[in-house]
């Protein structure tokens, strides 16, 4: 194995697992992060990057925010644990009253927990306990999509649709169903948006019908997929969901672990897409990254079948050490608070709007084939022919190029073969987002020059 390049420590880098990442190839040019500020990383070789994708959809308020670090600093004078096993605390109560009030609907009761997987692991869990509470005790298959990410433990994944990330862990557990997700640049129905009248919604409800709908017990959905390339679908899709789901009494669950807490222009994307489930998933942006934490918000008809007499054991079976922590908790009234106050779902919406704008100015190159997202999430699909829609060859890999020059340039983004995406913290300035853009648009050039490229095609 070839040696670390970096640091006394270099060593350890060996002995390490990052997240589902290549470590043999990573240890020859690892990026070791050592201090953060604003949309700013500094590497220990001193060399500065834009933070272009929040973390990863994490850092909302940015770095080194003062209000969340100092309501953190008074956190640890005060208590850091309560476990909730047995006890809550006072940051606790607080988050989840502000949760409250910021969810839609009547999203009132909150389980507060420690990450995203945890948060749709719990959320699916909740679903079967409330239907088996409610006299349905054989609604327990969940649908999701193809192409979608919940999270890596055994459920989440099974509930996930990536294939790369699930296929090395089969057999995954029973009663996961995966439909197609709203891919409207490359429809799997091969139609038109809006002739198809949203089938890939539409199906759902065949597909509920064919499993049996006394064992279908919820639907969980991203908003916004990330894995698949910033899916973003057609306005009345999750209208139609909400209408299906209804009429079958499957619960409608939103993993918002990436489009919560202001991303996509409003606090959540139920406000954006004007859809209220039954259950919102959260992590991520929820503390900003300061400290771990998750959560799910219900509707009071969940929150009621959990409320009962002692004798008839309706309590949800389900907890992790730490759900409710104080010091995230902490850090999550402050992040929360930070977005509130200072309207930077608002400014997601305006920056948002500033590099789509940017992303436009590259057309000539004819290379993009599709910009999707909302706010402050932005999705670029890079094509060989737009009018064809062929994508690059997988051995070009177009979009995982212009990702490393974008590194090599001090700009981090997500970056996959044929599309990258942009998700900076929604406190970015609109001088940050035009330095940002300069950086991927000369990427972008530099790579289509490259390839060939026949400008406006
Ligand atoms: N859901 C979505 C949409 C995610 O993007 C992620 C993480 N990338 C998860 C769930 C899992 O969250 P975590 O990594 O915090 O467990």
């Amino acid at each position: 194995m070839e040696s670390p390049s970096v640091g006394p420590d270099g060593d350890t880098i060996k002995h390490m697992f990052l997240d589902f990442m290549q470590m043999q190839e990573f240890a020859k040019h690892p990026i070791i992060m050592k201090k953060a500020q604003g949309v700013w990383y500094e590497d220990v070789r001193g060399k500065k990057y834009i933070d272009g994708l929040s973390g990863v959809f994490v850092v909302n308020v940015g770095h080194g925010n003062q209000r969340v670090i100092e309501a953190m600093k008074k956190q640890l004078d005060e208590i850091t644990f309560a476990p909730p096993l047995h006890s809550t605390n006072l940051r606790a109560i607080e988050l989840v009253k502000l949760i409250a009030s910021i969810t839609p609907g009547d999203l009132h009761t909150v389980k507060l927990l420690s990450g995203g997987s945890e948060a749709t692991e719990a959320a699916m869990k909740l679903a079967r306990q409330y239907h088996r509470q409610t006299g349905n005790p054989h609604k327990y298959k969940v649908i999701s999509r193809y192409e979608g990410y919940h999270g890596a433990t055994m459920g989440a994944l099974a509930a996930s649709g990536v294939t790369s990330r699930r296929s090395t862990f089969e057999p995954l557990p029973a009663g996961y169903i995966h439909v197609f997700p709203p891919t409207c640049y490359r429809c799997p129905y091969g139609l038109e948006y809006p002739d198809c009248a949203v089938l890939c919604a539409r199906i759902i409800e065949d597909v509920i019908k064919r499993e049996d709908p006394a064992t279908v017990s919820s639907i969980i959905v991203e908003p916004i997929g990330n894995t698949g390339g910033i899916i973003t679908p057609p306005q009345e899709y999750f209208q139609i969901l909400r209408e299906i789901a209804d009429k079958y009494n499957v619960l409608l669950i939103f993993d918002e672990i990436i489009t919560g807490f202001g991303r996509t222009g409003q606090m959540f994307a139920a406000h954006t897409f004007k859809t209220t489930p039954d259950i919102i998933c959260m992590g991520k942006g929820m503390s900003s990254g300061y400290s771990p934490v998750g959560g799910l918000a219900f509707s009071d008809r969940i929150a009621d079948a959990f409320y009962g007499d002692q004798s008839k054991g309706v309590q949800f079976n389900h907890g992790h050490t730490f759900g409710g922590n104080p010091l995230s908790s902490a850090a999550a009234i402050a992040s929360i608070s930070e977005i509130k106050d200072r309207k930077l779902a608002d400014a997601a919406t305006n920056t948002g709007a500033r590099i789509w704008k940017r992303i436009g100015e590259l057309d000539n190159l004819g290379i993009i084939g599709d910009v999707r997202g909302k706010g402050l999430i932005v999705g670029v699909e890079f094509v060989k022919d737009r009018k064809t829609k062929e994508p690059f060859p997988s051995e070009v890999g177009f979009g995982v190029r212009v990702g490393k020059a974008a590194i090599e340039k001090g700009l981090i983004m997500r970056a996959d073969p044929n599309w990258v995406a942009l998700a900076p913290p929604l406190i970015m300035s609109a001088e940050e987002a035009d330095r940002m853009m300069d950086i991927f648009s000369s990427c972008v050039t530099e790579v289509a020059k490259s390839v060939g490229a026949s400008p406006s095609s």
